[in-house]
Parts: C-alpha cells; sequence; structure tokens
C-alpha cells in the first residue's frame, strides 16, 4: 500500500498522542509533521509520553503548510481551531480528517461546495468509533417502527460543546425515518428550565458531562408495553482509532467532503 503522509494537529492530546501511536505501528502511514502551538520548534519525540517519532513540530498549520508536503490533515484540536484548519486545509488543497465537532449544517454545506469545487476530499467525523456508527444506524432502522424516542449521551466533563456532534447525527439520521412528533404530552411544562433537554424536531436530546466518563450514547425507543434502548460505550481513545485510520485511507480517494462516517461504513 502506497505511504500516506500525515500531519497531525494536537498531538500532545488525548486523541493525538493514541493517533501518534496509530502513526507508528501502522506501516503505510508516515508523520510528516505536527502542529502544537506550545511547541513549536521541537520535534514528536521531544514531547513526554509520545513515541520517539522524529517528525518536526510546528506552532501554525500555515507554517507547517509551508515548509511540509502531506496527503492528509487530522486535526484533534478543539471545535475552534478545527474549523479553522479545516478552511486553511481547503485553501492549501490538502485533504483532511477532522475528529472535532461543533460544525453547523449551513457550515456543512458551504465546506462541502468548496470541497466539491477544488476537488479536495475530507472527513468529518463527529464520533470515529465503528460501534457509535453502527449505533446511529440501528437507531436509524429501529425509527420506522418507533415513533417515541429520546437521547441520552453522556460525555467526560471537559467536553466543550453540548449536544455532542454524534448526539446530533443521531437525531438527523432518525429524522430520516421518523414519522415526525413531539415527544412526551402536548401540555407538558418544565418546572426547572432545561428539564426536558434540548430539542430537535420533537426529539429530546440529554447531554450528561461526568468526570470518569469518555464517550457513551442511548437511544431510547418506547412502544406499547415495551423499550428498545441501543446503547455505545468508547471506554478509551483507542476506540477510535480504527476508524480513525478508515477515515485516512478513505479521503485519499474522495473529491468531496463527507459528514459522519456513517456514509462510509455499509
Ligand atoms: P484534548 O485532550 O483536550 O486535546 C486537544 C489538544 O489540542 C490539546 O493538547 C490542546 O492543547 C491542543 N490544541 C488546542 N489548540 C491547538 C492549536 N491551535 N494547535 C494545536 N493544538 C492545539 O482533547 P481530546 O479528548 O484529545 O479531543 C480532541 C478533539 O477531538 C476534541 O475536539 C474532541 O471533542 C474531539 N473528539 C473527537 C472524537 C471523535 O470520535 N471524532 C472522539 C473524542 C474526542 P492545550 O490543552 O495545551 O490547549
Amino acid at each position: 500500500m502506497k505511504t500516506i503522509r500525515v500531519i497531525i494537529a494536537g498531538p500532545r492530546g488525548r486523541m493525538g498522542q493514541e493517533a501518534v501511536r496509530l502513526m507508528e505501528r501502522t506501516s503505510h502511514f508516515q508523520l510528516v509533521a505536527a502542529v502544537d502551538y506550545k511547541h513549536g520548534g521541537k520535534r514528536i519525540a521531544d514531547l513526554e509520553g509520545l513515541p520517539a517519532l522524529d517528525a518536526p513540530i510546528y506552532e501554525s498549520l500555515e507554517e507547517c503548510l509551508q515548509k511540509e508536503q502531506a496527503d492528509v490533515l487530522l486535526d484533534l484540536t478543539t471545535p475552534e481551531i478545527g474549523k479553522q484548519h479545516i478552511h486553511t486545509a481547503l485553501q492549501h488543497d490538502l485533504r483532511s480528517v477532522i475528529g472535532t465537532t461543533g460544525f453547523t449544517e449551513e457550515e456543512i454545506q458551504q465546506l462541502t461546495r468548496t470541497a466539491e469545487e477544488k476537488k479536495v476530499g475530507t472527513i468529518i467525523a463527529p464520533n470515529f468509533a465503528i460501534g457509535a456508527i453502527l449505533m446511529m444506524k440501528f437507531a436509524q432502522t429501529a425509527a420506522k417502527y418507533f415513533q417515541d424516542v429520546e437521547v441520552i449521551e453522556l460525555h467526560h466533563d471537559q467536553k466543550l460543546d453540548a449536544p455532542s456532534g454524534t448526539a446530533l447525527k443521531t437525531v438527523d439520521l432518525i429524522r430520516t425515518a421518523r414519522e415526525p412528533k413531539q415527544q412526551g404530552h402536548p401540555n407538558e411544562t418544565e418546572q426547572l428550565q432545561g428539564a426536558r433537554g434540548a430539542e430537535v424536531d420533537g426529539i429530546h436530546i440529554h447531554s450528561v458531562r461526568l468526570p470518569g466518563l469518555i464517550a457513551h450514547q442511548e437511544v431510547l425507543f418506547g412502544g406499547d408495553g415495551q423499550m428498545l434502548t441501543i446503547r455505545h460505550d468508547s471506554f478509551n481513545r483507542a476506540s477510535f482509532m480504527s476508524g480513525v485510520k478508515m477515515s485516512i485511507e478513505t479521503v485519499m480517494n474522495l473529491e468531496t467532503l463527507v459528514y459522519g462516517l456513517e456514509n462510509i461504513v455499509d
């Protein structure tokens, strides 16, 4: 298999560290450089806890792209920086795999237009865990038969955005299959604001943030005398790496933007 040259933005983060290890153990991936605003001028091997790889670190993606040739940018930073990096990558005709969340529908549409005009493969993956992708697909199937559904997503307390990108994507998929319905009693009131969670098209989404958690989600379908629960748990960040690997390989053959791995997992 041809070697794929990768830049990782956010190599010190929990996802970033796993991704650097993925680079080290995957023979057809080469980590050519990393972007870390706190460690420009160093090398990956200089960072504590990271494998002894010789890749240089740049303070910004712009600077990195002036000096390095790469095939794919893998961004594992923050929602704000991920948005900046996807634009920079497209400007430089560089394929990207973006693991950060928080993109609006409008932003996705605009980015898709740009990616298609430039024929630059781009993947935004709100969730890299293949099990979570299957959870969303199973929920979409169940929604044909169960109109009554609520989503509970649970994440660690350092997560910046709520609800999670996965919860929003799950609801999007459910909406394609479910007859519209306002969940709950038509006259229900909240004694405390937010008690019923956020709402999209009558579907309620509840976000839990606690230390100790990683990324978890339950989709609850209620019916007469029965309940179907579809649940996925990521217990550590290694759970995301098979999806990261698949995304880096797949983006090499794309000329458009794919939002969500459910579009590439059969
Ligand atoms: P994390 O541990 O906080 O890592 C984020 C890293 O990005 C930190 O090291 C941070 O450095 C660094 N960073 C911030 N601004 C930067 C910049 N301008 N340039 C380079 N690096 C920068 O978070 P995480 O758990 O690894 O998650 C990383 C991202 O992936 C988050 O957005 C998270 O929501 C997302 N995520 C996605 C999935 C998925 O399946 N798609 C799964 C888990 C997490 P400082 O801390 O020093 O600022």
